[in-house]
């Protein structure tokens, strides 16, 4: 008996194609700009231990994460995978939350940059910097228009009326972040460009970065110094709408618990919200809404069964989801036989639309309970 026996579910993750989608990033953005790499969230739910050491063998030296958490367990990987030879540089990390209280000295211990998200964190940073021995570099983020993290406008006018705030540590990086990046035909695109170019124009110079996946494909005037994409890595579309240039990362395959036969009007699931109208096949697999599986796609989603497509019938349970598995031939349905919840032909962002969401969210939902396989080529 293996672990996939007794999971109720195989998670494949392609990490020769997280590699290739790097590639294919940086060779867009080259040689202008640097490319680093997104990992927060556990690398978008895929396995930072698994995805970082790849992503650094591909190339990739700077690596950016939400939390303080994240940035201390991603250190240790790139520590584990890359031990920094004597006076070496180390891969840089960026922890995207910044500084919050009592933690200034954490990041001088991990060797972590903050992105400096106001002008009391820069104050703060700057207070660290002066007593601190070790390094003290760190990003400052100019909000153009999220409306979420980094400085506002009137913190960026007090800047530039008392630029000496800034001197003390090294400003290695000004950050801004898109909010519309993946629809190329919004406005709020060029005018956060412009107005991020206009804030590293009252800075001390510096690397600018702003663009994420999205970002990337909007051209060159987005790239500034250094891109920052996360979910075209692993496989998720970066322009609504478009093809998808990403290699698919990832394959989900329930497994088949059971398989019944229903008559016209028997009903399947809670709710009885699927009514039989004609004699149907049932399968039944191991999968459901407790594993990220979302339950709004019930009635809705669908899965292939080989080249068949089976539709989602009833409500998805907590730990089961049932096909409608009629149209495919009985050897390829039986307990214990795979059935594809997201493959080549049902990508993460076609079962996003059919959930009625991202495929960031689906990606960072995958379950715990998942067999997880990872594949290197
Ligand atoms: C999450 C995040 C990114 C990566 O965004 P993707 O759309 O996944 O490429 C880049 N920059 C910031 C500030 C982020 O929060």
């Amino acid at each position: 008996m293996s672990e996939a026996d007794r999971a109720g579910a195989v998670l494949t993750i392609d990490l020769g194609a997280i590699a290739d989608n790097y590639r294919q990033l940086r060779d867009r953005v080259a040689p202008a700009a640097e490319c680093a790499a997104v990992v927060k969230a556990d690398a978008y739910g895929l396995g930072a231990k698994h995805v970082v050491p790849v992503l650094h063998e591909a190339g990739c030296r700077t690596f950016f994460v939400a939390l303080l958490d994240e940035g201390i367990a991603v250190r240790q990987v790139l520590y584990a995978c890359a031990p920094p030879a004597a006076g070496g540089n180390e891969p840089t990390i960026y922890v995207l939350s910044g500084l919050t209280e009592n933690t200034a000295h954490v990041f001088a211990e991990h060797r972590l940059r903050p992105v400096l998200n106001s002008i009391g964190d820069i104050d703060a940073w700057k207070a660290f910097a002066r007593d601190a021995v070790s390094q003290t570099a760190a990003a400052v983020h100019v909000d153009t228009g999220m409306s979420r993290l980094g400085l506002p406008e009137n913190e960026l006018a007090s800047l530039r009326d008392a630029p000496e705030r800034l001197a003390g540590f090294r400003l290695a990086h000004v950050i801004s972040h898109l909010a519309c990046a993946d629809d190329p035909d919004h406005p709020l695109n060029a005018l956060q460009r412009d107005a991020f170019e206009a804030a590293r124009a009252s800075l001390p110079t510096a690397p600018g970065s702003l663009a994420n996946s999205s970002g990337i494909f909007l051209g060159p005037s987005f790239h500034a110094d250094m891109v920052r994409p996360g979910c075209a890595l692993y496989g998720v579309a970066p322009t609504s709408g478009q093809p998808n240039p990403m290699k698919q990362v990832i394959r989900l395959q329930g497994k088949i618990l059971q398989i019944r036969e229903i008559d016209t009007h028997q009903t399947v699931g809670y709710g009885a919200t699927h009514r039989a109208e004609k004699r149907t096949k049932i399968a039944t697999v191991a999968v459901g809404y407790a594993d990220g599986y979302l339950r709004y796609l019930s009635n809705r989603g669908s899965a292939h069964i080989g080249d068949y497509r089976v539709p989602l019938v009833g409500r998805v349970s907590m730990d089961l989801t049932t096909f409608d598995v009629t149209d495919v031939p009985g050897n390829l349905v039986h307990p214990g036989a795979l059935i594809d919840l997201i493959d080549q032909s049902n990508t993460v962002d076609a079962l996003a639309e059919d959930a009625d969401t991202i495929g960031y969210e689906i990606l960072t939902g995958l379950g715990a309970r998942y067999h997880r396989v990872y594949r290197r080529r």
